[in-house]
């Protein structure tokens, strides 16, 4: 290998080569998509993006997932003031650079975002529940990184929020080191944009409750994560697996996904818990709502067999409540919830990936829509009208790697 031309010329070497590029001296201009207020078309705008400050990187956005989160986002049901804001939490990238004292990624690294970049220090943090981080819920709710300012302006200078600490409907993001999660370049970024969220929020669901080979599982709902709950479900051997969802293409979906019976919903909560109850002889150890919705968590509920566990994944819009017969407590039933699949997520998404690398876990398969950052809204009401499985923003074709 030729030597350096620095080294040529009498110049100590940098230590490392690729993480000696400069970190930006002034902001980036870039398009990203901004929701401006709920009810008002997410559209595509210049905007700023300052430099990476300590503790922090600058990734070239390849591809983004777009996720319910994004649209509760979008229709105010979520995020109370948070705006106006760079929208996209389910992402992939390049590190183009880093700020002071970043050691665990390099520039040139492939990775995933991470929107709860866990800081270590908290009683949640301490307590390894880190997905549960405090400082990250508590900057993250009022969209701005974990020093509590934001990195990005409007044409207009006014302050943009980072949508979930992350903001990746964009041409590039910063974000905090804990949200950049390595990943091995095998892997097509435009795959590798769904680890960040619904893959590991799925999957780590099912870890979560313990599912065990040969129990019997229903999911409500098979969007994004639902699919992802059903990959896991089947990977941690459960049985039945009995997917439900007002979408025949995603039933269909989560047949190939692994479900062995399908309950198209629509026609009466009573009768989806009926056919559930009839072709698992009586209901399920397990059972996982993807909606959010008290119907369906109620149904999630009603579908256990005495001793059943009901997962909640499913966001539901703050102020949205539950009722359920407390008689049936006596039958050792619970419910409970999990939230980003309820682990370490760098330490989650490195056995995930390792999966993928095996050809156990398919990450495309779920994606039903390739489309451009100007069509996050057509996107969005794709998500409002229950179509399509998962949408996935690609942002630069040939690094996302799509059609390689
Ligand atoms: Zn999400
Ligand atoms: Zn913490």
């Amino acid at each position: 290998m030729p030597a350096p031309a620095t080294e040529a010329a009498g110049v100590a070497a940098p230590a490392v080569g690729p993480a000696a590029a400069p970190v930006p001296s002034a902001a980036i201009e870039m398009r990203a998509a901004v929701l401006r207020e709920p009810g008002r078309p997410v559209a595509v705008e210049r905007v700023l993006l300052a430099p990476p400050r300590r503790g922090e990187v600058l990734v070239r956005v390849a591809a983004a997932g777009v996720c319910h989160s994004d649209l509760h986002l979008a229709d105010g049901q979520l995020g109370g003031g948070r705006w106006p804001m760079v929208l996209g939490h389910e992402g992939a990238g390049v590190v183009e650079a880093v700020g002071e004292d970043v050691v665990d990624v390099v520039p040139g690294d492939h990775v995933a975002f991470c929107f709860v970049p866990s800081c270590g220090a908290c009683a949640a943090c301490r307590g390894g529940r880190r997905t549960l981080c405090e400082t990250a819920a508590l900057h993250g709710v009022a969209g701005m990184l974990m020093d509590g300012t934001s990195r990005l302006r409007g044409s207009d200078g006014g302050v943009l929020q980072h949508g979930l600490m992350v903001a990746c409907f964009a041409e590039y993001a910063v974000v905090p080191v804990a949200g950049a999660v390595a990943l091995p370049a095998s892997i097509p970024l435009w795959q590798a944009a769904l680890l960040g969220c619904g893959v590991v929020t799925g999957i780590g669901a099912v870890n979560r409750a313990g599912v065990r080979v040969g129990d019997r599982v229903c999911v409500i709902g098979c969007g994004g994560v639902g699919l992802q709950v059903i990959a896991g479900a089947r990977l941690a051997g459960a049985g039945t697996v009995v997917a439900v969802d007002t979408d025949v293409a995603k039933l269909e979906l989560a047949r190939r996904r692994g479900a062995t019976h399908a309950v198209l919903a629509g026609s009466g909560a009573d009768v989806v818990v009926s056919e559930v109850l009839a072709v698992t002889d009586g209901g399920v150890e397990h059972a996982f709502e993807v909606v959010g919705s008290p119907v369906t968590i109620r149904q999630a509920w009603d579908v256990l067999r005495p001793g059943g566990t009901a997962t909640v994944v499913g966001l539901a819009p703050v102020g949205v409540e539950v009722s359920l017969p407390a008689i049936e407590f006596l039958a050792e039933k619970t419910i409970t919830g999990s939230y980003y699949g309820s682990s370490d997520v760098h330490a989650a998404l490195g056995r995930l990936v390792a999966l993928v690398a095996d050809g156990r876990l398919d990450l495309g398969d779920v994606v039903s829509d390739l489309i451009g950052l100007d069509e996050v809204e057509a996107a969005l009401q794709r998500l409002r009208s229950g179509q399509g499985a998962r949408s996935v923003v690609v942002i630069d074709e040939a690094l996302a790697g799509v059609g390689a």
